[in-house]
């Protein structure tokens, strides 16, 4: 269960918030969770949360190593503070900073050879869906985004995200959520073979709530939650983390 915290807040109330979320969820065996605050508010983070359950990543990551990339970072840097996570290729990425199905597959690599978890987010947008594509358009991210990442397969964690669904109030339904979902496992496993596709966590985002959660979460392939909106309070988001409490 990840929280994706956007450009929100500031370095004391991402501190107060994590503090919160840690305390809430300390109890929750059943799922890894996780918090991804703005790149400059991690280190604020990182001290409330090392030590506690909740672990922490970022937005983004360079698909560069190091050099002369103004306004770029690296994995190398996310490591140094204690980051086991970037999201990659988020919708808001792709659509306001023009990132393609390739260069998320190489900030994926980039990722995965620093020893980061990528979670890799795909996920059509409604003119697609509306188009009758939203298979092709997932299948394309997915098979761009996975091709030749070798053993480091087994540690990408997937987050289908509808563009449509995003920030707007409309979810997908369970149906909607569960035949994509079992799509994708499908590709894994055609590109990585079954037992890798079997163990691959997928993740549903598109206005989750506590609310909408459980019946999401009760679809055989929707392995957990990438939250937005809901992630900005503790309640609500210890509320999605502990959806069968
Ligand atoms: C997201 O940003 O990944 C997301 C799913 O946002 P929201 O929950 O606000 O729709």
């Amino acid at each position: 269960m990840a929280g994706n915290w956007k450009m929100h807040l500031d370095a004391a109330s991402a501190a107060a918030l994590a503090r919160e979320v840690a305390n809430r969820v300390s109890r929750a065996h059943h799922c890894d969770v996780a918090v991804m605050p703005a790149h400059p508010l991690l280190p604020a983070v990182a001290r409330v949360l090392d030590g506690s359950s909740v672990g922490y990543g970022s937005q983004d990551i360079s698909a560069e190593e190091e050099g002369a990339f103004t306004g770029e970072v690296s994995a190398r840097m996310l490591l140094s503070l204690g980051c086991t996570y970037t999201l990659v290729g988020h919708s808001e990425r792709r659509e306001n900073h023009l990132e393609t199905d390739s260069l998320v597959h190489l900030k994926t690599a980039r990722a995965l050879q620093a020893g980061l978890i990528p979670v890799v987010c795909v996920g059509e947008k409604l003119a697609e869906r509306e188009a009758g594509q939203t298979l092709h358009r997932v299948e394309t991210q997915v098979t761009t985004a996975l091709k030749d990442l070798g053993d480091g397969i087994s540690r990408v964690v997937l987050a289908y995200e509808p563009v449509w669904a995003i920030g707007t109030g409309l979810t997908a339904t369970p149906a909607q959520a569960e035949e994509v979902h079992e799509f994708i496992r499908s590709v894994v496993g055609s590109l990585y073979g079954a037992a890798v596709a079997d163990g691959m966590r997928i993740l549903y985002g598109g206005s989750v709530k506590p609310d909408n959660a459980a019946t999401l979460m009760a679809e055989k392939d929707v392995d957990g939650a990438l939250v937005g909106g809901a992630s900005l309070t503790a309640e609500s988001f210890a509320g999605i983390v502990n959806y069968g409490d």
